[in-house]
C-alpha cells in the first residue's frame, strides 16, 4: 500500500511540474481484436511510464475527423476514419515522452524492440497510435479522459453527437 500510494502522489506531483510532457496513447481497433490491450498497456508500466487514465471508448467520426484533422488530404484518410472508428479503442494518457516505445509508422521500418516493429506488419494496421508533441498529448488527453463537462464543450466546438 505504501508503494502504491506513493506511486499516486508522485504521478500527480509529476503531472503538475512544468514542462513534463504528456503522452496521448490509444491502442487502435486492432490492437484492441488482437487481444493486445495488456501487452501494450503493460510496456509503458514496465518502462516507468505513470499512468494517468485509461478507458475503452467507441471514438465517434467527429472526434476521429478532428483528432487526424492534419491528415485529411491525404489519400489514405477515408480508410484511416474508417478504421478508427471501426471499434472500440482504449486510451491512455502517460506522463512522459512516448514516441521511442512505439516506433516508426510503418512498422517494417520500426526498429524491433518498438510495439510497432514487434507486433504489426501494415501502416494501415499499426495497433497504437502516440501523440507526437506534448500539446497535442495534452489537447488529446483532455478529449477522450478528460470529465464530462469538458466533452460536452468539445462536443459543442465539434458539432459531434453525444458520446
Ligand atoms: P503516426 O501514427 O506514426 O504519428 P501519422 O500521423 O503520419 O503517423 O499517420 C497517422 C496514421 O495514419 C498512422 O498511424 C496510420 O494508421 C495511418 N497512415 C499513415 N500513413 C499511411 C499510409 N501511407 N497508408 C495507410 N495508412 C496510413
Amino acid at each position: 500500500a505504501g508503494t502504491s500510494s506513493t506511486r499516486v502522489f508522485l504521478t500527480h506531483l509529476v503531472a503538475s511540474m512544468d514542462g513534463v510532457e504528456e503522452t496521448y496513447i490509444m491502442v487502435k481497433p486492432d490492437g484492441v481484436q488482437r487481444g493486445l490491450v495488456g501487452e501494450i498497456i503493460s510496456r509503458f508500466e514496465k518502462k516507468g511510464f505513470l499512468l494517468k487514465g485509461l478507458k475503452l471508448f467507441q471514438c465517434p467520426k467527429e472526434l476521429a475527423e478532428e483528432h487526424y484533422r492534419d491528415l485529411k488530404d491525404k489519400s489514405f484518410y477515408p480508410k484511416l476514419i474508417n478504421y478508427i472508428t471501426s471499434g472500440p479503442v482504449v486510451c491512455v494518457g502517460v506522463v512522459a515522452s512516448a514516441r521511442k516505445l512505439i516506433g516508426a509508422t510503418n512498422p517494417l521500418q520500426a526498429e524491433p524492440g518498438t510495439i510497432r516493429g514487434d507486433l504489426a506488419v501494415q501502416t494501415g494496421r499499426n495497433v497504437v497510435h502516440g501523440s507526437d508533441s506534448p500539446e497535442n498529448g495534452h489537447r488529446e488527453v483532455v478529449d477522450t479522459l478528460a470529465d464530462a463537462s469538458q466533452r460536452e464543450k468539445l462536443i459543442a466546438k465539434i458539432g459531434g453527437r453525444s458520446y
